[in-house]
């Protein structure tokens, strides 16, 4: 893969990356169009890692279709598909991890502590095997986005990043690989987190600064609407994920969820500007059309 990478560079080819672990769906999909809009060669990357899950979690589990995933890739013309084994990626006897310190142990890391060092650690052997000018992540993991932007700048890796808009279900349940393990009842109800989140935006635009004030909207109506379990509900700044008490006219903030319906978590977001005054120029930016996320 590195050997074909630079003798395209050296074609003057611009390469455009969209890592995944598979199971695609047309959130995916999204991403590889971008890409293949944006780039002359655009590579998908398929791998489930093994150091971003814990014992108890879904690792063996995790859906594994891989002749659908090729023939998606071929209907949406990728030019190149990376499938490398788990030895191509960790060798017997490595061990070497890049740890991401403090940002990666909110939110996502509460529950999931050595989550992000083995999202970064993947992501950056990725980085080094396939060699992109840019690579293409989704908002729909916000966290990460923020993350691989710092290990892109602080690693300097000269690789743009581009965050794209969540795609969703009709009724607004973000699509993920871990949908599947949710029956027609569960995806129906999981389309309460969206609502809730919308909620908590128009809260913001209604002029509501107080950080727990529009948590505590979001959370009313999950619990009001539903009977999935909070694991998370936060109203953050994208630029560094802090969570101040109150925000600032101009800011820019997410509203990030994690819940579970049964055993399965799923996670959601949506970012919105906090108004200077009264702004309906922002009533299209919320209704879940974001453009692309500038990190
Ligand atoms: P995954 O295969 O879950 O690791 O996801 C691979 C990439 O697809 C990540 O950058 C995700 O953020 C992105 N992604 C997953 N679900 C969606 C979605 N519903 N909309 C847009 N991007 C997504």
């Amino acid at each position: 893969m590195q050997h074909i990478s630079k003798q395209l560079s050296k074609e003057g080819k611009k390469l455009g990356f969209v890592p995944t672990m598979g199971a695609l769906h047309s959130g995916h999909i999204s991403l590889i169009e971008k890409s293949i809009r944006l780039a002359d060669i655009t590579v998908v990357s398929i791998f489930v890692n093994p150091t971003q899950f814990a014992p108890h979690e879904d690792f063996s589990l995790y859906p594994r279709p891989i002749e659908d995933d090729l023939e998606k890739c071929k209907q949406s013309g990728v030019d190149i598909v990376f499938l490398p084994e788990r030895s191509d990626i960790y060798p017997e006897g490595s061990g070497i991890m890049v740890d991401v310190g403090e940002i990666g142990l909110i939110l996502e890391g509460i529950t999931r502590p050595h989550f992000f060092n083995g999202v970064a650690t993947v992501v950056s052997k990725l980085f080094n095997i396939v060699l992109p000018d840019f690579a293409v992540f989704g908002q729909k993991d916000l966290q990460q986005s923020v993350i691989i932007q710092r290990l892109i700048r602080e690693y300097k890796y000269g690789i743009k990043l581009i965050v794209a808009p969540i795609i969703r279900e009709s009724n607004g349940l973000a699509m993920s690989s871990r949908n599947v393990y949710l029956n027609t009842e569960q995806k129906e109800e999981a389309g309460v987190l969206f609502q809730s989140i919308q909620k908590g935006i128009k809260a913001v635009q209604g002029g509501i600064t107080d950080r727990k004030i529009i948590n505590a909207h979001v959370i009313e109506h999950i619990r009001k609407n539903s009977n999935l379990k909070i694991d998370y509900v936060q109203t953050l700044s994208v630029e560094d994920l802090s969570s101040p008490d109150h925000f600032l006219p101009g800011e820019k903030v997410a509203i990030v969820i994690a819940a579970f319906s049964g055993k399965t978590r799923l996670i959601d977001n949506s970012i919105t500007i906090i108004p200077n005054g009264y702004n309906d120029t922002l009533e299209d930016e919320y209704n879940g059309n974001f453009k692309e996320l500038e990190l």
